[in-house]
């Protein structure tokens, strides 16, 4: 079989390696995407029917092209994001080949070869640009025997999607939250797991959060506090985005419970952390609040005071007194929701690049594998990484040290 040959051959075809392609275009590196699926496809089938995303349109765009299909301050669908990134593709003439999946990837002298669904492919420079979510997480925790549909969050759709009956949503990070909040709103009965979380304020003093977090510097953040490592982020831009607060969400209707540990004898056994997970994600939220007020203070900013926002209402019932454990025949539970998160998947690369648990060996997105790059994965460089705002300086970054490989 001949084998393609190219310089530098980036895999993924979502945000993280169109903004790869087009800063090796500004350079002159030649260069091909392959793409399995769709361009953007994760935004396309991978997620919810009703997604928004998480930040205003402002702010959710490449630096050099504005997106203009919806009000700025608005969250746009994912239909928008992904019509966005196609037309970005196509402005930036990112040469994508999809429908081709990269099924293994090895190297050969100083040559990568990709063995993918259509043929072979040697390049000088590779860069993995398939997410920073690759492998839906369902802790085996309730046997399939217990005849209860569990799904993750990345194969949720709709509320129609589920049968009839109450659901337990596992994780309270965006998608669980926001997931809980639509079956809540179709009639259904909802009891939400909530470990811990960051839950920022949506807008405060007149600014949304993503704001506060570029004046504060906190989008640059260079790496992850150990304090963050296992701290999901409850956001939201659905419903027009509003704050996080599992007072509201348990004032709709849902049931708070802890963490879920274990299940036994047809019961979820939940931990007894929910008020001190809610305790925490109350002060993450207040010192936010703090910083914001601080920077406004120091730079003598004239914004609207806001001290309604610093008034938490009690702890609600369900806090105050958590149901530790949960008969999910008894109380109608027909389905389970895990919104538990994703880890990486690089089984594909044959490559010594990885730490005994597969997380890539690298600084920066430049592996320890000369010509092997990552791009778009949490933290690669920033808190910005794998958002549309950010990842372009990673791609920036890349392209310069591919460029100098010659
Ligand atoms: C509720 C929610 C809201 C969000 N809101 C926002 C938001 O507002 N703004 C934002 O920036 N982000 C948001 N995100 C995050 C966003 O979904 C991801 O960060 C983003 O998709 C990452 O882009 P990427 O290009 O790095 O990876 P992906 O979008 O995952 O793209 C990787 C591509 O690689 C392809 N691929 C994978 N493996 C192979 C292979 N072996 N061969 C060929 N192709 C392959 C995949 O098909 C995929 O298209 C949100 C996520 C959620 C869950």
């Amino acid at each position: 079989m001949p084998v393609e040959k190219v310089e530098t051959l980036i895999i993924g075809g979502g945000q993280a390696g169109i903004a790869m392609s087009e800063q090796l275009s500004k350079r002159g590196v030649s260069h091909l995407v392959i793409e399995r699926n769709r361009i953007a496809e994760r935004w396309r089938s991978e997620r919810w029917d009703s997604l928004v995303a998480n930040g205003p349109a402002w702010h959710d765009r490449f630096p050099n092209k504005t997106f203009d299909k919806c009000d700025p301050g608005a969250f746009a669908p994912a239909g928008q994001i992904v019509d966005y990134l196609v037309e970005y593709a196509q402005q930036v003439k990112a040469p994508i080949r999809c429908g081709v999946e990269v099924t293994a990837l090895y190297k050969k002298g100083d040559s990568f070869i990709a063995e993918t669904s259509q043929g072979v492919i040697e390049a000088s420079n590779v860069v993995a640009a398939t997410g920073p979510f690759q492998k839906p997480i369902i802790p085996t925790v309730v046997p399939e025997e217990a005849g209860i549909m569990q799904i993750h969050s990345a194969a949720y759709r709709n509320p129609g999607q589920l049968p009839e009956g109450a659901v337990l949503v596992v994780g309270a990070g965006s998608s669980g939250v926001q997931i809980a909040d639509e079956l809540r709103r179709a009639g259904r009965k909802v009891y939400l797991s909530v470990g811990p979380h960051d839950r920022p304020p949506r807008k405060y003093r007149g600014h949304d959060f993503v704001w506060w977090l570029g004046v504060l510097g906190l989008w640059n953040a260079k790496a992850v506090e150990p304090s963050m490592a296992h701290v999901t982020i409850a956001v939201s831009g659905a419903e027009g985005g509003h704050t996080i607060d599992f007072r509201n969400l348990a004032a709709s209707g849902i049931t708070l419970v802890g963490r879920g540990e274990t299940f036994k004898d047809g019961a979820m056994h939940f931990a007894s952390d929910l008020a001190k997970n809610i305790a925490e994600g109350d002060a993450n939220y207040l010192s936010m609040l703090d910083a914001a007020d601080a920077y406004i203070a120091r730079e003598g900013l004239d914004l609207p005071e806001e001290p309604e926002a610093r008034k938490l209402a009690p702890a609600p019932r369900c806090v105050t007194d958590p149901l530790l454990q949960l008969n999910l025949a008894d109380a109608g539970v027909t389905s389970i929701i895990w919104a538990t998160g994703y880890a990486l998947d690089f089984g594909w690369v044959k490559v010594d690049a990885f730490d005994d648990k597969g997380n890539p060996l690298h600084q920066r997105g430049v592996s320890v594998v000369p010509g092997l790059y990552f791009l778009g994965l949490a933290w690669l460089s920033r808190r910005a990484s794998p958002f549309i705002w950010g990842v372009w300086h990673d791609a920036d970054y890349l392209a310069e040290q591919i460029a100098a490989r010659g």
